[in-house]
């Protein structure tokens, strides 16, 4: 059974030409703390910098992810991206379902599943964002709104395929806000996919898998969500485009939990 690991992901969204990601990605490069074989860390640019970014650091501890793909191999899609050009751009992670990809490009929990069953065949791991509306919330459904949506991404996968899979819990009303879940919202939720997915999957491994928290996530409050026993790992917005800010997230995910 693989040991779960603690995963920092920067999604730089729709930022950085590819100058300034060469220069965010040596400024971070200089500074990334030593990573043991628990921790990792993943720089997710937009497409047009992916190959200048990967070089900056394959030679460090430091991994590449895209934003996005297109569940074919190759074919008449304009303007999408394919699994296979993501590897070869040097990706290891690919960000999917993320709500601003739901809410302004319509994706629907059986598109994201058909990505993720293109990510994982292409041996890319699925970073995949589920996560409530302030409305749902509000009417007290988030556990069910989030039981639904990891359902649906997850339909098909297996026992070997959940274990190369990231989960990102992230509340649509803490995204690019700066008011993040506080720990303990943020745990309740971490817990209830953990026990979704031990119910799927059988507690060992559910206890393999990463579940990372996103949402307004800086270095202020990371050590005291990353404190919290399932959470493993944040999926960082804005405070990914300042050197400084995510070196200081990681420094936090490597503390030991109490
Ligand atoms: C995100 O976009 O995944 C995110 C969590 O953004 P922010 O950290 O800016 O809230």
């Amino acid at each position: 059974m693989a040991h779960r690991r603690i995963i920092i992901a920067g999604n730089w969204k729709m930022n950085n030409d590819i100058p300034e990601s060469i220069a965010l990605a040596r400024e971070l490069r200089g500074r990334i703390p030593e990573l043991d074989d628990k921790h990792e860390v993943v720089l997710c640019p937009p497409f047009t910098s992916l190959a200048a970014v990967f070089n900056e650091i394959r030679d460090t501890a430091m991994k590449l992810g895209a934003q996005n793909l297109y569940p074919e191999h190759h074919g008449a899609y304009t303007g999408e991206i394919s699994p296979s050009m993501l590897k070869s751009a040097g990706c290891a992670y690919v960000i999917l379902g993320h709500s601003e990809r739901r809410r302004y490009f319509n994706e629907t929990g059986e598109f994201i599943n058909r990505k993720v069953h293109a990510a994982l065949r292409e041996d890319l791991q699925p970073i995949i964002c589920v996560g409530e509306t302030l409305q749902e919330r509000e009417r007290g459904v988030t556990a069910d709104v989030v039981t639904q949506q990891v359902l649906e991404v997850l339909a098909g996968i297996n026992e070997a395929q959940i274990q190369r899979a990231i989960i990102a819990y992230e509340p649509v009303w803490a995204i690019g806000t700066g008011r993040n879940a506080t720990p303990d919202q943020a745990e309740e939720v971490h817990l209830m996919i953990r026990s979704l997915l031990a119910e799927r999957y059988g507690s060992a491994v559910a206890e393999s898998v990463t579940i990372q928290y996103g949402g307004s996530v800086n270095a202020d409050n990371a050590a005291a969500l990353l404190a919290q026993p399932d959470i493993d790992g944040a999926l960082v917005g804005g405070a990914c485009l300042r050197a400084d800010s995510f070196t200081q997230i990681i420094e936090a995910s490597l503390t030991e939990k109490p």
